[in-house]
């Protein structure tokens, strides 16, 4: 396999980047100062791309690179893959389902207690010394609080089981009811803002849910509502839920992920009532090795035409 060509698209993981190099003969797409001269000269030679959350393969780069055979994302989410095009030209796709459930549902429950329970501002407030000169303030109570989840996917579905175990009642808005399962149904997102307390956004990044938290959204959830992101940036209208969280008119937010990463609007950042993380929901080292042993393997497979462990195209 060392004379397949697999454009890695940007910097991922290292342990991903050394199994890579080992097996297939590599090429780091974010070193290439001129992009259209390097798809020129190798597009005889690529025959796999390597992407993730943040740069996957658009339909440009897709058409850059004729003997194109397989996106293998170092990601669950498919957003920054032109799915319509790989399955037009028969190029297979494939993703990192299950292995990071468990840690991005841990991430979105963390993001639920920092925000309520203050822990980034009552660590600043140790840390600053203020302590010596009286008691922090009183914060909010996280047991019992009414958890609204939009997408019951996978991760949603992880969300849901650990928010029980802190007595949190459970509802959800997803494209269709989930007659199997016992939570509450909102067949609307407003709707479901209007009844929960803690409202988290896990579903799928599509044209459908661009901008699925909206100013409607958030004014339903309300003056004491929080909201967890862990899915996509561009889940969220951005600029509303910064006004919205400047002028009080929501309680809370708690985001690892933003509209423009690495960019996050300046107006956030002196705000208390914010939890902001770097988009790392499944940024442990054993979720991350797992990641990329499974997009190995799925190249491999695909290379020694078996089936692929985690297909999606
Ligand atoms: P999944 O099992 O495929 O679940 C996705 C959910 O999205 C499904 O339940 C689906 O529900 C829902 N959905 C799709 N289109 C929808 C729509 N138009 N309206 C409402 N819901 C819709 O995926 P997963 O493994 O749980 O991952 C979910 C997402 O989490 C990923 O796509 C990714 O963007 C994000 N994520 C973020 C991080 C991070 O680091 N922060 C890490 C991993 C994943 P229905 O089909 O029933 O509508």
């Amino acid at each position: 396999m060392e004379s397949i060509g697999v454009l890695m698209a940007c910097p991922m993981n290292s342990y991903l980047e050394q199994q890579l190099e080992n097996r297939f003969k590599l090429f780091r797409f974010w070193t290439v100062p001129d992009k259209p001269s390097f798809l020129a000269s190798h597009k005889d030679s690529i025959q796999a791309v390597v992407g993730n959350a943040f740069a996957g393969a658009d339909a440009k780069l897709i058409e850059a690179l004729p003997k194109l055979e397989i996106v293998a994302s170092f990601s669950v989410g498919l957003d920054k893959i032109d799915l319509a095009k790989c399955t037009e030209k028969g190029i297979r796709v494939t993703n990192t389902p299950d292995v990071l459930t468990e840690d991005v549902a841990d991430l979105a429950i963390g993001l639920m207690l920092a925000v309520l329970r203050k822990l980034c501002e009552s660590d600043r407030f140790v840390r600053s010394g203020k302590w010596k000169s009286g008691q922090y303030v009183l914060t909010t109570k996280f047991t019992g609080k009414r958890v609204g989840i939009i997408g019951l996917g996978r991760i949603g579905m992880a969300i849901a089981k650990r928010a029980e175990a802190f007595s949190c009642p459970i509802s959800y808005y997803s494209r269709t009811e989930k007659p199997e399962i016992k939570y509450k149904y909102y067949p609307s997102v407003v709707e479901l803002a209007a009844n929960c307390d803690i409202l988290v956004v896990a579903c799928a990044l599509t044209t459908e849910t661009h901008h699925i938290i909206n100013r409607e959204v958030i004014d339903a959830l309300g003056r004491k509502g929080v909201l967890i992101n862990i899915g996509r940036g561009p889940h969220v209208d951005e600029p509303e839920l910064v006004s919205a969280l400047v002028e009080h008119r929501l309680g809370g937010a708690g985001l690892d992920v933003f509209e423009n990463e690495p960019e996050v609007p300046e107006e956030l950042l002196g705000l208390d009532n914010v939890v902001l993380l770097p988009h790392v929901g499944s940024g442990t080292v054993e979720t991350r090795q797992a990641m990329a042993d499974l997009v190995i393997g799925n190249l491999e497979a695909h290379f020694l035409k078996k089936p692929l462990l985690t297909p999606v195209v």
